[in-house]
């Protein structure tokens, strides 16, 4: 075992493999406050990549509605009972990850699951956190009564527990982009990286014998084009580039900005220890603290409160990210904002996107004196 830093974590912690980062890491945010949980990226992914013999329950893109949506099921619950008290102070975790937590004969603890706990991933959609009574009918945010959509993918970890369980040494990390694959040729479908993702973003195939995983669209990110899950996104909630380490984080680039500047974006269960590079916005509709310090770490309330803000108008700049998710299909690597207009550019410096802050708003005579006629203004 090797120590590694970890600044999700705050601290070091131990991985088998010593610490080895791409040359820059592909990466997302997906801002939960606008997702609609109408599963588009879930189909888009599915007849691309899984609508095959085998692959019939696999969904390498899901999404769960929380807080008692899982897939497969129970995913999260079963791994966080096996880490112990998960405690954070001053921005450091004091729990133990799931290589740490492991037992003498294993480096990661990890469940497998069976067929059974795939079968039904729409379980617990629209589910409120309770049940709504008469007295609760009229609500006032913060909600004490919730549920919110939490799109997911394969989070392409800097410290993979797939990619360290594998005793053929069938799964890599990209150095080019840090995208994680499973070799297809390699792989003896031994299952191991199934029991070993606690995310559960490795599949077994039924019918070739092989295990598979989500590939972050490579063909399409090699391109500087966007995943067809986040291309697809009717929401626009995802905003896809490559995230940096705090240190090296830019203020012009989209992920970095969420993630490092303004701390909107968060990793979900960062006390795993895999440093997950799929980041979230926390719903600001939750009132429940705890259990999104649970899911997305001591970051949680700050960053409600941030976007909220924004979302008041006192950030244009964050505004302006969020406007440029999936107003195009090509790879937004920088931004800025230039007299209430949100630009984008791509990796060649070419221009993308342009999108104004506030639209125009036009408000017409309710007569038209040259057409006799009356209008409607609707907003
Ligand atoms: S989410 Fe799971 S499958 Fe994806 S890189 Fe991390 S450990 Fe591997
Ligand atoms: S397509 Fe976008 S809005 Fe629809 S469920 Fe997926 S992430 Fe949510």
């Amino acid at each position: 075992m090797a120590d590694v830093w970890n600044w999700q974590l705050g601290r070091t912690m131990t991985y088998p493999f010593e610490e080895s980062r791409p040359r820059r890491q592909a990466g997302a945010v997906f801002d939960t406050n606008k997702c609609i949980g109408c599963q588009t990226c879930t189909m888009a992914c599915k007849t691309c990549w899984t609508s095959g013999v085998g692959q019939e329950y696999v969904f390498w893109n899901n999404v769960e509605t929380k807080p008692w949506g899982s897939y497969p099921m129970a995913w999260d619950v079963r791994v966080l009972e096996q880490l112990g008290p998960q405690h954070w102070a001053d921005g450091v975790y004091r729990g133990k990850t799931i290589f740490e937590a492991a037992p003498p004969s294993k480096t990661q603890v990890g469940w497998a699951p069976d067929p059974i706990d795939y079968a039904y991933p729409n379980r617990g959609e629209d589910e409120t956190n309770r049940t709504i009574t008469k007295a609760d009918f009229h609500l006032t945010l913060p909600y004490d009564i919730w549920f919110f959509y939490l799109p997911r993918v394969c989070n392409h970890c800097t410290y993979p527990a797939c990619l360290q369980s594998c005793p053929r040494t069938s799964i890599y990390k990209r150095p080019e982009d840090g995208i994680v694959l499973v070799d297809q040729q390699r792989c003896r479908g031994y299952q191991v990286c199934v029991e070993a993702c606690p995310y559960k973003k490795t599949f077994f195939n039924q019918a070739t014998g092989i295990s598979e995983k989500c590939v972050f669209c490579f063909p399409a990110v090699e391109q500087g084009i966007l995943p067809r899950c986040m291309r697809t996104c009717i929401g626009k909630i995802r905003t896809f580039g490559y995230v940096s380490t705090p240190e090296q984080a830019r203020e012009d680039n989209p992920v970095d900005f969420l993630v490092h500047v303004r701390k909107v974006g968060l990793p979900l269960y960062p006390q795993l220890g895999l440093e997950p590079n799929v980041y979230y916005i926390p719903p600001v509709h939750v009132a429940d603290e705890a259990f999104l310090t649970m899911l997305f770490g001591p970051g949680a309330a700050a960053a409600q409160q941030t976007y909220r803000a924004a979302m008041e108008g006192g950030d244009d700049e964050l505004l302006a990210v969020l406007l440029l998710n999936v107003s195009t299909d090509r790879i937004i690597t920088r931004f800025a904002l230039q007299a209430g207009v949100a630009i984008g550019w791509d990796d060649n410096g070419d221009e993308v996107a342009r999108v104004p802050l506030r639209e125009p708003v036009i408000v017409r005579p309710a007569h038209d004196a040259a057409l006799s006629a009356y209008r409607y203004n609707v907003p």
